[in-house]
C-alpha cells in the first residue's frame, strides 16, 4: 500500500532453513524478500517450504520463485493502474544456504570459494580445509559459471542460474555481516583469546578478562539496540564446542578458513552494494524468530497453519511501519520524565544517558538535552565537546 520513491521496486532476497526444535528434522525452508528502495520496509515472505529435510530437489524448491520474478521483471507490476519494473538486487543467504541454492560444494571442499578460484589445502590437524593466505587464485566469472565451467566447484546449475539480471558470482553476497564479521570472524576470535588450551599463546590474563567483560556490562547501547553487551566468559560456552577444531596452530596459516578468506571479498561487495549493513541478514533472522515463536505457540504445525503465521506477522510489521510513519518527525514529546526527539523514523534521542549522544554533520558529537520547537522548526539544546581524539589509536 505505499508507493515506490523511484519507477520500480529494488528487491533483496534471503533464502534459509529453519529447524522448528533442535533435536527434531522438522524444518522450514523460507524465501523471504525486503524491498530495497523504499526506507523501513519490513521483510516479507515470498514462499515457505516445510519438511523432514530440506526440498530433496533444489529446482523444485526455486522453479516458482525463478518464474514469479522473471515474470515481473519482464512485464512489471501493476498497482492501482501503473506499471512499476522489479529488479533483483542481492541474495542473502548463510554458508549452507548459499551453496544449496547455487547447486556448488561446500565451502570446506578444494575449491569451496564462491567468488575465486583459490584451491584450498587439508589442515594437518582436522578434517577441515583452509585457505592458504595469498594463494593464486582467479575472479569467478557469471558466463564461466553459467557454461558449468569450474567443474571442481560447481555440482550442477540450479534454477536460480535462469533467474534474469542474477550475476551468480556478484550477486549472492558472502559478506552478511551477522555470520560473516560477528560471529563469524569476531566470535572466533574471542573465543581465542579467552579459552584455555595447550600452547595457546595469545590468551587473555584472567585480570585482563574481568577488566574487559566489567567494562562491556558496564556500557549501555542506544535503546534501538535489541541486544545488551555481554561478559566475555559467556562467549566461551556459546562458541566452544564449534571451534575446538581450530585450536592448533593458533594465527597461522590454518585459521584462515572461509569467513576469514571471504573477508577480502568483502570490499568488492561494499564496492558493488554499499556499506555492510545494507547486506545483513539481521532483520531477516529476527523476522525467522517471531516467525518461529509464533509456530510453536501455535502447536499446530502444518505448512497450511504455518501460513497463516506468515500473514499474521505480515500484519504486525505493517502496522509497526505504519506507526514507525506516523511518528515520522522531527517532533518532540515527554515520556515518562524524559523528552524524546524524534530526528527521523528509527533515529530518536532521550535524556537518560543511553540515547543521549548523536554525531552532527560536521564531526560534533553532542550530548542532548531538551528540545523545542520555535516558529517551525525543531530546536536541540544540548552540550558539545570542545576536545575529540580518536579512540583507536
Ligand atoms: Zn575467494
Amino acid at each position: 500500500n505505499l508507493p515506490p520513491i523511484d519507477d520500480g521496486f529494488v528487491i533483496d532476497f534471503c533464502f534459509d532453513g529453519l529447524p522448528l526444535y533442535l533435536n527434531d528434522s522438522k524444518q522450514f525452508w523460507p524465501i523471504l524478500m525486503k524491498v530495497f528502495n523504499i526506507p523501513n520496509m519490513p521483510v516479507m515472505p515470498v514462499a515457505l517450504f516445510f519438511g523432514l529435510s530440506k526440498p530433496a530437489s533444489v529446482d523444485q524448491y526455486l522453479e516458482d520463485f525463478v518464474e514469479e520474478i522473471n515474470e515481473l521483471q519482464k512485464n512489471g507490476l501493476m498497482m492501482h493502474g501503473r506499471s512499476y519494473w522489479v529488479k533483483i538486487r542481492c541474495i542473502i543467504a548463510d554458508t549452507p544456504a548459499r551453496a544449496y541454492i547455487k547447486g556448488v560444494k561446500s565451502h570446506n571442499s578444494v575449491s569451496g570459494c564462491l567468488k575465486c578460484t583459490i584451491t584450498t589445502k587439508k589442515s594437518d590437524h582436522s578434517s577441515h580445509r583452509f585457505y592458504p593466505y595469498a594463494a593464486f587464485s582467479q575472479p569467478r566469472d557469471h558466463n564461466s559459471f553459467y557454461n558449468e565451467q569450474y567443474p571442481l566447484h560447481q555440482k550442477f546449475l540450479t534454477a536460480l542460474s535462469r533467474l534474469y539480471g542474477l550475476n551468480m558470482i556478484l550477486d549472492i553476497i558472502v559478506s552478511d555481516r551477522l555470520h560473516l564479521i560477528d560471529e563469524g570472524v569476531l566470535g572466533r576470535l574471542i573465543f581465542l583469546w579467552t579459552s584455555v588450551f595447550p600452547g595457546q599463546k595469545f590468551r587473555m590474563s584472567k585480570l585482563q578478562l574481568k577488566i574487559v567483560s566489567e567494562h562491556l556490562l558496564q556500557i549501555h547501547l542506544p535503546s534501538d539496540f535489541r541486544r545488551q553487551l555481554r561478559s566475555l566468559n559467556l562467549s566461551q560456552d556459546r562458541k566452544g564446542i564449534k571451534l575446538k577444531s581450530f585450536l592448533h596452530s593458533l594465527y597461522g596459516p590454518e585459521f584462515v578458513n572461509s569467513n576469514v578468506h571471504n573477508l577480502l571479498h568483502a570490499y568488492e561487495e561494499v564496492f558493488r552494494f554499499g556499506e555492510l549493513d545494507t547486506m545483513s541478514s539481521v532483520e531477516y533472522e529476527e523476522y525467522l524468530r517471531n516467525f518461529r515463536q509464533m509456530v510453536l505457540h501455535s502447536k499446530r504445525h502444518s505448512l497450511a497453519q504455518s501460513v497463516q503465521r506468515f500473514a499474521e506477522l505480515q500484519r504486525i510489521n505493517i502496522s509497526k511501519r505504519m506507526h514507525l510513519s506516523s511518528t515520522s518527525g522531527p517532533a518532540s514529546k515527554s515520556v515518562g520524565r524524559y523528552t524524546e526527539c524524534t530526528i527521523r523514523p528509527g533515529l530518536f534521542l532521550r535524556d537518560n544517558f543511553r540515547d543521549q549522544w548523536c554525531m552532527l554533520h560536521d564531526g560534533t558529537v553532542l550530548r542532548y538535552e531538551s528540545a523545542s520547537i520555535e516558529g517551525c522548526e525543531l530546536m536541540i539544546h544540548g552540550h558539545r565537546f570542545t576536545q575529540q581524539y580518536p579512540f583507536f589509536l
